[in-house]
């Protein structure tokens, strides 16, 4: 199963305006909401490279922390943004 057939799935499950009173009803979504979160983060993304003026950075896509171009050997310890836990595709393409 990939990432996003699991995405899917457990979109689904999440309830469409559950009355105030459905405590579980409403914990199963939050918990849903939260393992959506995670799974996006395993998605890869492209970070964003930016020219300070004197060296490029990277960015991550989605919470904008910074961290240097890796070279090829680092790439393979940079996976994720150390800020976010966001996974990053450093290939080129
Ligand atoms: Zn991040």
């Amino acid at each position: 199963m990939t990432l996003e057939e699991a995405i899917g799935i457990l979109e689904k499950d999440i309830h469409t305006d559950p009355p105030k009173s459905a405590i579980t009803a409403r914990k199963h979504d939050k918990a849903i909401l939260m393992a959506l979160k995670a799974l996006e983060k395993q998605i890869s993304k492209k970070p964003i490279e930016r020219f300070t003026g004197n060296e490029y950075v990277c960015e991550c896509p989605i919470c904008h922390g910074e961290t240097y171009t890796p070279n090829e050997v680092e790439i393979q310890s940079i996976q994720y943004c150390s800020w976010c836990g966001q996974k990053l595709d450093w290939r080129h393409k």
